[in-house]
């Protein structure tokens, strides 16, 4: 069975930057199940995937625009100190938060005054991307999971 849209894919994948260090990896863990053609994984692997079967290796390189986005200075905005409430803030804290682009996670980078920098670009925005992806298995999806637009079970959404 080959990769195309509404086929769920389990694969095992090693992501590294530009320079060669290692972000992320599912070895040692379950393979990553997602559905494709929803927009589960980045742009630009989920485009590279497409019409591939279960045994397949490829090497991916995502440049930014198609992985994380290009980092974007506008997201960084200072915030009033006392919108975070009791929460302790330091440089470095990570806070779930409703951005004008939707709900993300925002970093605190510095603290002036009474003022709160938060930076809501993603950790890896700006970053061009290399995957290297081993397809496991190729399967189609249930109405359940269609229509929540991710996978259920195993490496996917227990619920
Ligand atoms: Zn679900």
């Amino acid at each position: 069975m080959k990769i195309a849209d509404k086929k769920v894919v389990l694969i095992h994948y090693t992501l590294k930057n530009k320079s060669g260090e290692l972000l992320d990896s599912s070895e040692g863990h379950e393979p990553l199940a997602y559905l494709h053609g929803m927009g589960n994984i980045v742009e630009g692997l989920e485009n590279a995937l497409t019409g591939k079967q279960a045994g397949d290796k490829l090497e991916v390189n995502v440049e930014a625009a198609e992985a994380y986005g290009e980092y974007d200075e506008s997201l960084v905005q200072p915030v009033p100190r006392k919108e975070f409430g009791d929460h302790p803030v330091e440089v470095g804290s990570q806070f779930h938060a409703d951005t004008a682009i939707g709900p993300r996670i925002v970093t605190v980078t510095a603290i002036e005054g009474d003022d709160v920098v938060i930076d809501a670009n993603h950790a890896l925005a700006g970053e061009d991307l290399n995957f290297n992806v081993e397809i496991v298995e190729v399967r189609d999806a249930s109405e359940e999971e269609l229509d929540h637009g991710h996978v259920h079970g195993p490496g996917g959404h227990e619920h």
